[in-house]
């Protein structure tokens, strides 16, 4: 019998592998991944410090225990290099194998930013447990307190910040944007954020980019466009992920900016399935959208392991809110789809504390939100909201 083939054994690679086993006990499942195949849980990578946890603790199975939870033959350190649509076949150094059906979760690729100096090559990122390892024995290198420096403040590079500074470490966060998560959040609650951030010690470079970094006497010497220059001990890059879809375009599978699926999960050719980071969902609009999220993967998880079963299932994606691990100044999000994000405004209020800013189309249809400092009581209500909003909208 040919097997369920799933390539990755990120969240989204396990995850759809763990909701199948439940439904279907003996078809045989092919994991194939390029890293070591243990499994952890990425958004613990930045705030590993304020859990106390050093890198190897971090990894909670190994790829053995992986396989015999999963009852699954997982080929790690493998890299796919080519897939055969016709023949139903995956390559890789080890051989060729065949698959049934196919699962594509590959997850994505820091992207890199084009700075210049002797020491552009000396910058970090982290994506994965054996990048975040590199990391802290850099920063271990460096002592007690090691001047970090972070490149983009978004979602991860404000994380990061946060939990470094928390830490001990001198932390200078740098970004084109003049306030932190411009991309995600309202002004109000990114400015929220720069004070927490501030008031935490992290210095906050803005409207401006790191355009050089050399090696001088044994320190990295970081160079802004606008002239500034500083010294620092470790260079992290947060500037974003691209979704990796190299397989899936040589494969001629439809591609974006993510590997295109349709309400199932299908790709364009239908035995083959995408999620996680490297997927382009379909959304209730009709619109689609990279979802770099925990949640949207188990939603599709569910949905693809029933439909690998032969019972083609919908991808019932529910609003779920991002939350921004930044102790400091919790945030809480759900931002508008790309399509409502071209005409609408946010609106921002101040009550006991706590910033609520609610997202509204021209027509005043409610598409999203942002709270801070958030708990569950207050993004519990907000997704209420904007669910009943939705439910209005439609009908
Ligand atoms: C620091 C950090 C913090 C985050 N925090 C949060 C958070 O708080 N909340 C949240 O919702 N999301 C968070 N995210 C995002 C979330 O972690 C990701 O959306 C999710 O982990 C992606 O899982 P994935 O399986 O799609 O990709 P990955 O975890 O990247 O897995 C990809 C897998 O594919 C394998 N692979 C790639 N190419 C090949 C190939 N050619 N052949 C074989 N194998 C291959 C890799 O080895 C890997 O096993 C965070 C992300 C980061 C980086």
């Amino acid at each position: 019998m040919k097997p369920i083939a799933i390539i990755g054994s990120g969240l989204a690679g396990y995850t759809v592998a763990r909701e199948f086993r439940k439904l279907d006990k003996t078809t045989p499942l092919l994991i194939i991944t390029g890293d070591d195949g243990g499994f952890y849980s990425k958004p613990m990578l930045s705030n590993a410090f304020a859990m106390g946890k050093q890198p190897q603790q971090l990894q909670s199975k190994t790829a053995d225990q992986m396989a015999a939870e999963l009852t699954a033959t997982i080929l790690t350190k493998t890299l796919v290099s080519g897939i055969n649509t016709v023949a139903h076949t995956i390559h890789t150094k080890m051989g060729d194998f065949e698959y049934a059906q196919l699962v594509l979760a590959p997850g994505a690729q820091a992207i890199r930013l084009p700075i210049a100096g002797s020491a552009a090559d000396q910058v970090l990122s982290v994506n994965n447990l054996t990048d975040y390892a590199v990391f802290r024995d850099k920063l271990a290198q460096a002592g007690d307190k090691a001047r970090v420096t972070i490149l983009g403040a978004g979602l991860i590079g404000c994380e990061f910040s946060d939990d470094l500074a928390s830490a001990g470490h001198e932390v200078t966060l740098i970004d084109p944007n003049t306030l932190p998560l411009a991309a995600l959040a309202p002004t109000a609650i990114s400015q929220g954020l720069h004070a927490a951030l501030n008031a935490k010690g992290v210095q906050l470079k803005l409207g401006t980019t790191a355009s050089q970094i050399d090696m001088l006497d044994n320190t990295l010497q970081v160079t802004l466009s606008n002239g500034e220059s500083f010294n620092t001990d470790v260079v992290l890059s947060a500037v974003g992920l691209r979704a990796d879809i190299r397989l899936a375009q040589a494969a001629q599978l439809h591609t974006d900016r993510g590997i295109i699926i349709n309400e199932y999960g299908q790709t364009s050719v239908p035995e083959i399935f995408a999620l996680g980071d490297c997927a382009q969902y379909k959304q209730a609009d009709g619109s689609q959208s990279l979802m770099p999220y925990v949640a949207p993967i188990m939603t599709a998880a569910r949905a693809i392991a029933l439909s690998l079963t032969g019972q083609l299932t919908s991808i019932d994606m529910k609003p779920a809110a991002v939350l921004v691990k930044t102790p400091s100044y919790p945030v809480a999000l759900i931002p508008p789809a790309f399509a409502a994000s071209k005409s609408g405004r946010w609106e921002s209020g101040h009550a006991e504390g706590v910033t609520t800013s609610r997202y509204f189309d021209e027509s005043n249809n409610l598409h999203g939100f942002a709270v801070a400092p958030q708990d569950a009581k207050s993004r519990n209500a907000l997704i209420a909201e904007l669910i009943e909003a939705q439910a209005t909208r439609l009908n």
